[in-house]
């Protein structure tokens, strides 16, 4: 196991990646993006559930629920490609 700063798991980076597509902060290319290319797929999945959320609700902030479907989508991603079990 390392942890070097940028090179966190995808677990970790997949736990901010709700923070960081509400804030936009995703829009700087994060470390853990350039060297993993299954984040990099998730990552663009989302933004475009992201997309059409904040499409189909013109609001600032995001209700919760927005999130939930993200998170369970995040989950259900992991749970195809991971193969873990
Ligand atoms: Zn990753």
């Amino acid at each position: 196991m390392t942890d070097h700063p940028g090179n966190m798991s995808c677990e970790e980076f997949q736990s901010q990646l709700p923070e960081l597509i509400g804030s936009g902060q995703i829009d700087a290319p994060h470390p853990h993006l350039k060297n993993c290319e299954l984040c990099q797929a998730l990552l663009a999945d989302l933004e475009t559930i992201a997309e059409a959320a904040r499409q189909l609700l013109p609001i600032e902030d995001p209700p919760p629920k927005l999130w939930e479907k993200i998170e369970s989508a995040l989950k259900s991603e992991a749970e195809s490609r991971g193969g873990d079990e």
